[in-house]
């Protein structure tokens, strides 16, 4: 069976916030149509390990990016590896550094930031390099990748609550607010992806602590949460799900075969 996807990875988003903060996805929830899940993440609890491990089921130890600062391509295969190779179409709607890491290294933002290039594992890419680039802007991004190339497999990832978390601290208003704001930015678009059968996946790379940071193991830095929507999910599982997981089984609704760790307990079985 082969579905497109969407992956929305919202930077920093801990698992509290996105919990409490978050009443049109929990909504879906309490209607059968979306389940949630409580993932902890790999460590170091940083970005650009972490979008190593989502992107391709590899953790930070063995995939070598282990801090922010290794600016060079994934040496592991990436779910857009994968589509590439089963020949699907890929996009993504992303910070530089996913560019950095399966496009081209460094980012040159005047050739980079806008991609159109079928031979690109991302083949269009629409990059930003501030941290500060406004979420609303980017969710457009996103959906005008999707309605202008029809992507089998689209990451979208705002930055916008990571930026609050590091100017106000997790534990504040301003967080849990950008949180709130997701919430309704996710509200305007899935709808429509989930009318047109997309599978969708929401979920973050690391939460956030109260010192405006984040890279150990404190419980509000590794916990986050994965909610899941679409008809292949099966919404009543209560199946523990790792984050090195995700790859596998983006990879499975795209109906690639792979060799990833994988979960399919989460998936409906055929009837
Ligand atoms: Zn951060």
């Amino acid at each position: 069976m082969r579905n497109k996807v969407i992956l929305v990875v919202v930077d920093g988003l801990g698992w509290q916030a996105g919990h409490d903060g978050m009443g049109y996805l929990q909504g879906l929830c309490e209607a059968g149509l979306a389940s949630l899940h409580q993932l902890r993440c790999e460590l170091p609890s940083l970005s650009r390990p972490l979008y190593e491990c989502i992107l391709t089921g590899t953790p930070p130890i063995a995939s070598g990016v282990v801090h922010n600062d290794v600016v060079r391509l994934s040496t592991q295969q990436s779910i857009f590896n994968l589509a590439r190779a089963a020949g699907l179409r890929t996009a993504a709607a992303a910070y530089h550094w996913i560019s950095e890491l399966y496009n081209r290294a460094p980012y040159d933002a005047v050739r980079d930031r806008l991609t159109d290039d079928e031979s690109l594992p991302i083949q269009h890419g629409l990059f930003y390099h501030l941290d500060h680039y406004p979420d609303d802007h980017l969710y457009i991004d996103g959906e005008l990748l999707r309605r202008r190339h029809d992507p089998d497999f689209l990451l979208i990832h705002p930055m916008g609550v990571d930026d609050a978390g590091h100017r106000f601290g997790g534990d504040s208003m301003e967080y849990r607010n950008a949180a709130r704001y997701h919430d309704k930015l996710l509200s305007q678009y899935l709808p429509q992806w989930l009318a047109e059968d997309y599978q969708v996946l929401v979920t973050s790379d690391h939460g956030m602590n109260a010192d405006h940071s984040h890279g150990g193991v404190l419980p509000e830095e590794r916990l986050v949460p994965l909610y899941l929507l679409g008809s292949r999910f099966c919404h009543d599982s209560t199946a523990r799900v790792r984050q090195v997981e995700l790859c596998g089984l983006m990879a499975n609704l795209l109906g690639i075969a792979h060799s990833k760790p994988d979960n399919h307990a989460v998936l409906r079985q055929p009837d």
